[in-house]
C-alpha cells in the first residue's frame, strides 16, 4: 500500500455560466448576459482540493474526446494530479453544466453528464492496481452507482479506506455502506440516509447514529456555518466552523472532503482532519466560484478551530 496515495474516483464537468438580469421564461431569449466558463464536477473539485492541500492524488474520471476534456486534463496536470487513469469516451461528450444566474443570485442549471455517465466497471478494472495500492479512495455520486459500488468493493477488500461523500443526495444500498469506512454527508444527504431532519447538534447526533447503524464505521456530518459532527465508535465530537463572512458556498463540501482525506493520509486523527477541513472550507466560502475558491495548504492555518466531545 502506498502510505499516502489518495485516489479520487468521480465526475468532471465544465460549467458554462451566463449571468443575466433575469432567468428566461420557457421559449424566451434574453440578450445581454456575461459568459464565464469554469472547471467543475464534484470529483474534479475534490481532487483539486486534495492536491492543493499537498496530497498525493490520482484522479479517475472519464471525459469526452473533445476540447473540454483536454482542457480539464491540462488543468489537473497543472495541479500536479496524476492523470494517467483518466479515460476518454470516443462517443459521448465531456460533462457540461449550463448555468444561468440572475441579478439576485438565483440560478437555473441543466447538467449533461455525458462521459461521466459511462464510467463503467470495466473502466474501474483498468485502474484496479492503482486503487488497490492506495491508502484512501474518495468518491461521490455523480458517476453511475454501480461503478461506485464496484470500486468500493475492490478497495475495501484490500483494506484501502473508502471515503464516500454521498452527493448529490440519493438512497444508498446497505451493501455499499458496508464497504465504506467513512461517510461525509451534508445536512440534506444525512436526512436522505437517516430519515432524520438535521437542524441542530442534537438532531445531527441522532442522524449520524442512524447512518452508522447501517454499517459505516465513521460518520462526519457537515453542518454548513455550524461546522461538523464526528461519530467515531461510541463517541461524538462537535467541531465548530470558523466564523467568516460567506460570499459563495459553492464547493465548500468539496474542499472539506479533499482536505479531510489529505489530513488523514498525513497521519492526523479523524477529528484533527475534520478541524483542518473546517479551516480550509471556511476559506473557500469567502471566495467566489468552485475550483477558484479552493485554498492551497499555505493559506490554511491549523489548528484554529476546537473540537469538543459531546
Ligand atoms: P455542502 O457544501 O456539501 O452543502 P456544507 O454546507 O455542510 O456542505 O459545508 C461544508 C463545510 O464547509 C462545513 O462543515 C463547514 O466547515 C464549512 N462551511 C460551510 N459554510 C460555512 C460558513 N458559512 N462559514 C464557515 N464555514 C462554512
Amino acid at each position: 500500500m502506498n502510505q499516502n496515495k489518495i485516489v479520487v474516483i468521480g465526475s468532471c464537468n465544465t460549467d458554462m455560466v451566463i449571468k443575466s438580469e433575469r432567468l428566461p421564461l420557457p421559449g424566451e431569449t434574453i440578450i445581454g448576459g456575461v459568459f464565464m466558463m469554469n472547471p467543475g464536477g464534484k470529483g474534479a473539485n475534490q481532487a483539486v482540493a486534495a492536491a492543493r492541500m499537498g496530497g498525493n492524488v490520482t484522479f479517475i474520471t472519464k471525459t469526452g474526446n473533445d476540447h473540454f476534456g483536454e482542457q480539464s486534463i491540462e488543468l489537473y496536470r497543472k495541479e500536479k494530479i496524476n492523470t494517467e487513469y483518466i479515460l476518454s469516451d470516443p462517443v459521448h461528450p465531456s460533462g457540461i453544466a449550463l448555468i444561468t444566474v440572475d441579478a439576485k443570485g438565483e440560478n437555473c442549471i441543466v447538467v449533461a453528464s455525458g462521459a461521466n455517465a459511462t464510467l463503467s466497471l470495466a473502466d474501474i478494472d483498468k485502474a484496479k492496481d492503482e486503487i488497490e495500492s492506495a491508502e484512501i479512495v474518495l468518491m461521490q455520486l455523480e458517476i453511475p452507482m454501480e461503478t461506485v459500488e464496484y470500486a468500493a468493493q475492490i478497495a475495501h477488500r484490500k483494506g484501502v479506506k473508502v471515503i464516500l461523500n454521498p452527493a448529490p443526495a440519493q438512497p444508498l444500498s446497505d451493501q455499499l455502506l458496508k464497504s465504506v469506512h467513512i461517510i461525509i454527508p451534508n445536512k440534506t444527504e444525512a436526512e436522505m440516509l437517516s430519515g432524520v431532519k438535521v437542524t441542530d447538534w442534537l438532531s445531527a447526533v441522532t442522524a449520524a447514529s442512524a447512518i452508522s447503524e447501517r454499517g459505516v464505521d465513521v460518520v462526519v456530518l457537515t453542518l454548513g456555518a455550524m461546522g461538523a459532527l464526528v461519530k467515531e465508535g461510541d463517541r461524538f465530537f462537535k467541531i465548530d466552523a470558523i466564523p467568516v463572512t460567506a460570499v459563495d458556498t459553492t464547493a465548500a463540501g468539496d474542499t472539506f472532503c479533499g482536505t479531510f482525506c489529505v489530513g488523514l493520509s498525513q497521519g492526523l486523527s479523524v477529528v484533527d482532519a475534520v478541524r483542518l477541513a473546517c479551516s480550509a472550507s471556511a476559506i473557500s466560502v469567502t471566495k467566489m466560484g468552485a475550483q477558484a475558491s479552493i485554498p492551497y495548504r499555505k493559506e490554511v492555518q491549523f489548528p484554529t478551530t476546537t473540537s469538543t466531545q459531546v
